[in-house]
């Protein structure tokens, strides 16, 4: 299958190139030229299927041109060595746990599937060219990314992350791993790392000398694979017999996640609507108000992996609907909540039924309390686990809460990391030594 690029100017690119590239040269996003729809019976019995099935399902959807059945079979395999599973906390809301993965953020999954089908690609070539990943991060992507592709093969990870601006569990959770993952520690903050990634991206002298690709979720093989789990969650409410009037909330800040669960709503997933969640960094919500998109700086909130001013996928969703803000509106709303809603949220919902949300599925919840009509199934996106956001999620409680073991793993680990400045020329020098 060919991907053409949302700004129709460059050539489509193949799977392969699709994967690698990351970007298209003019700077638009990859999309599929086809989006397949499931046979009927598919979804007649997805209630009796298990999440492999399922995922290898509409992986070979989407890739089966191009990746031999066999070879689909065993990425999803590997990539999928936890569940996604749907836990009901009260009336018609459910939440769709996709914290169960090795970094405990649902980054996992699209990661660890762009990890394992690039390692596809370059196997298959004869010169093994090694490819250099490069990703900046606010502090989750780049722990996906990197234990995501730890100890691939004839892959690189050079994480560049904001000195002192993560979490220490984050920050622990790339820095500790070693292998084929670097960490480094830029003297700036995160606009400075995306903008060394992207100066290195358009370098032509070091792109002579080394493959580069992004990890971000513009990347065709990190954001596709997150349909799997939209139909892994329809598949556990029909078992419950609870898949009419199906609503999806999704904690939305770049906007892949919820783009992914459009796709799978193409394919033939049975949902009535779907809702994006924002934090108080709402481009998306005003756009839907005015019909016209305003993208700014972005804010600092305690859903800190939603502060997207000008979410990337955004040509995504444009491309989906014909820029028509009116066929949007059909099929999406918004709502936005602050800091201090997120908070009541989290101590309301811990409170009044023992469910423990973080500040990004606090989002996605109060989205449905607001929105949801009584004739309606409600699942909103848990993100990420409470855990990852100790501190914050502890000064709503008022009180300690249990780190699970997977994380405490990661605590235990030595720091390493490399000081960068963040000047273009000195990331440039250290790239050249990485050949
Ligand atoms: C990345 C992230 C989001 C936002 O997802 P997008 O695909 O960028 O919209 C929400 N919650 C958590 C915990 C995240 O890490």
């Amino acid at each position: 299958m060919k991907y053409y690029s949302t700004n129709h100017k460059a050539a489509p690119a193949t799977l392969e190139e699709a994967v690698k590239k990351g970007l298209a040269p003019d700077k638009g996003l990859y999309m599929p030229e086809r989006i397949n729809r499931l046979p009927e019976g598919f979804i007649d019995n997805i209630g009796d299927m298990d999440f492999h099935t399922i995922a290898t399902a509409v992986a070979t959807s989407f890739f089966g041109e191009d990746i031999p059945a066999g070879d689909i079979g065993k990425i999803v395999r590997d990539t999928l060595c936890f569940d996604t599973p749907a836990v009901h906390i009260h009336d018609n809301i459910w939440s769709l746990e996709l914290f169960h993965g090795p970094t405990l953020a649902f980054k996992d999954v699209g990661g660890r599937f762009m990890a394992r089908m690039l390692s596809y690609f370059i196997a298959r070539e004869d010169s093994r060219r090694k490819v250099t990943v490069i990703v900046a991060t606010s502090g989750d992507t780049g722990s996906a990314v990197a234990n995501g592709f730890l100890g691939v093969d004839g892959i690189d990870v050079i994480v560049l992350y904001p000195e002192g601006k993560v979490s220490e569990i984050q920050e622990k959770q790339f820095t500790t791993l070693g292998q084929n993952i670097t960490a480094l520690e830029v003297a700036g903050n995160f606009d400075d790392c995306q903008r060394l990634v992207k100066s290195a991206f358009m370098d032509p002298d070091l792109n002579r000398i080394l493959t580069l690709t992004s990890a971000n979720s513009i990347n065709v093989a990190r954001f596709l694979p997150q349909a799997f789990y939209y139909f892994n969650a329809y598949a556990q409410l029909k078992r419950e017999g609870k898949a009419e009037n199906v609503v999806f909330c999704v904690p939305s800040g770049n906007f892949g996640n919820i783009t992914a669960g459009l796709m799978a709503w193409k394919m033939g997933l049975p949902v009535k609507r779907f809702i994006a969640a924002n934090n108080r960094n709402d481009v998306f919500l005003e756009y839907l108000q005015t019909g016209i998109y305003r993208p700014r700086a972005s804010v600092q909130t305690i859903a800190n992996a939603m502060d997207v001013g000008d979410p990337s996928n955004f040509a995504r969703v444009m491309d989906l609907y014909g820029n028509s803000v009116e066929a949007v509106r059909k099929d999406i709303s918004g709502c936005r909540y602050t800091d201090d809603e997120i908070r009541e949220t989290i101590a309301g919902v811990q409170g009044k039924y023992g469910y423990l949300l973080d500040p990004h599925g606090a989002c996605g919840y109060q989205g449905l309390k607001d929105n949801l009509h009584p004739d309606e199934t409600g699942i909103f996106l848990e993100t990420a686990h409470p855990a990852k956001f100790k501190d914050t999620v502890e000064s709503i409680l008022g009180k300690e809460i249990g780190i699970p073991a997977k994380l405490q793993e990661f605590m235990k680990g030595e720091k390493k990391s490399i000081k960068m400045s963040a000047d273009f020329g000195d990331f440039k020098n250290y790239l050249k030594t990485r050949v």
